[in-house]
């Protein structure tokens, strides 16, 4: 079966086309600039090079409809519409109602909206992405898979903030966590490298990309995860705080005379690394040139970057009572061997010990960790969609 992937943003949507039974990538490609001037769609039929169309989207529907087309126009198209059996959906925001991956039915739009204001860049425009593809392929069966679904399992004393338990009951007020088909692709993937059964395995999952969350991940069930209510939580990341004591936000709001929109603004797009660095970069590339440069603001971004993992990784070393295996995934932690030295420098304490040579690799599976460390240390590259393709495919075939 054809299984297309959708991941569906405010102006943007990202879609591949994967085989259920090869589990290859027939066609990727990403819609841009949706209802803005200047749109686009990018696209790379398996083999082929890559297209790009610049035309009108004034919405999602045309965004789809010309997904469509790139997928089975005459010339470069790969499918025939009625080939396409499935159609995926990253969900970010599942709330508590979805602990796994469902069938796309009335019942289950109305319960994503429910959860909008929990998320509100993200679920309005996945939501977006589910009716304009029910427009487009009537009949067709679609499934949701949530950003949140895999950290359900979390117990409540991870899970709860210390606020006042009202704001819990009224508002459902609590961490949640995210990048949860990537924690939940790595562990298990992590697991079959080391040919263990993911029951007897304690795995630490950093997921270090331009958003960035670590997961503790105890016999297969994740027990804690660092980003909480919204993804603004946990780690410095790209562009976003990670953990602050919220008494800032009132402090820099009287000081600078700002907005709410106008802090929160700050908090998630000026801050992070690029903040760090005097807004050198929130790319770790240019952060890793600064660094090796003798840049200031770099070293500090990345080393304080790193500081905050290294504590993360402690504090779920202790949740578990011990960790086997610690696993880097996503742009930086598949790419950035001299991010994952920095961090894995301030590991001794759990006995972990780095191969030099091993830990140049870029964005394959590998182990990096030498025969006597104490904790396996290994690259494990995220693929997000074809866990969605194989959850949608399980609840379609
Ligand atoms: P997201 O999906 O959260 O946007 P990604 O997982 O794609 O992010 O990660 C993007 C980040 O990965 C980039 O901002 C960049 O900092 C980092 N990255 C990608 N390639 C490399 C590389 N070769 N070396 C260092 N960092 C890299």
């Amino acid at each position: 079966m054809k299984i297309l992937v959708i991941n569906c943003g405010s102006s943007s949507l990202k879609f591949q086309l994967i085989d259920s039974e090869s589990e290859q990538v027939i066609c990727k490609g990403l819609c841009e600039r949706i209802g803005i001037d200047g749109s686009r769609i990018v696209y790379t039929p398996e083999g082929k090079n890559k297209i790009t169309v610049e035309t009108p989207m004034p919405d999602h529907n045309k965004a789809i409809e010309l997904v469509i087309e790139a997928l089975t126009n005459k010339e470069n198209g790969v499918v025939s519409l009625d080939e396409i059996g499935a159609v995926g959906h990253r969900i970010v925001h599942g709330g508590e109602k979805f602990t796994k991956s469902v069938v796309i039915n009335d019942e289950v739009i109305k319960a994503i909206e429910d959860v909008s204001d929990l998320a509100p860049l993200h679920n309005p425009a996945n939501l977006i992405g589910i009716k304009a593809c029910q427009k487009a392929m009537p009949g067709v069966p679609m499934v949701a898979v949530f950003d949140t679904a895999f950290h359900q399992t979390m117990p409540e004393n991870a899970y709860l903030y210390g606020l006042h338990y009202s704001y819990y009951e009224k508002y459902g007020i609590r961490r949640y966590g995210f990048h949860g088909t990537s924690h939940s692709y790595v562990s298990k993937r992590a697991a079959e490298i080391l040919g263990k059964d993911i029951k007897d395995l304690k795995l630490i999952v950093c997921h270090l990309g331009n958003g960035a969350s670590v997961s503790a991940v105890k016999g297969g069930k994740c027990i804690d995860t660092s980003m909480g209510l919204t993804p603004l939580e946990g780690l410095i990341m790209g562009t976003r705080t990670g953990d602050i004591d919220p008494s800032v936000v009132e402090f820099i709001m009287k000081k600078e005379n700002l907005s709410v929109a106008e802090v929160n603004n700050i908090l998630n797009k000026k801050s992070g690394v690029f903040g760090l660095s005097n807004e050198l970069s929130s790319d770790f590339r240019d952060l890793e040139d600064g660094y090796l440069n003798g840049n200031e603001g770099a070293k500090r971004a990345v080393d304080t970057f790193a500081y905050r993992v290294v504590k993360y990784i402690g504090a779920y070393t202790a949740a578990m009572g011990g960790v086997d295996a610690i696993c880097f995934t996503a742009g930086v932690g598949e790419n950035s061997g001299f991010t994952r030295k920095i961090i894995i420098d301030g590991l001794g304490f759990i006995g972990a010990s780095l191969n030099e040579e091993a830990n140049t690799v870029r964005g394959k599976e590998e182990i990096i960790s030498n025969p006597d460390s104490k904790v396996t240390l290994m690259v494990v590259p995220t693929n997000e969609e074809l866990a969605i393709a194989r959850d949608t495919y399980a609840l379609c075939k």
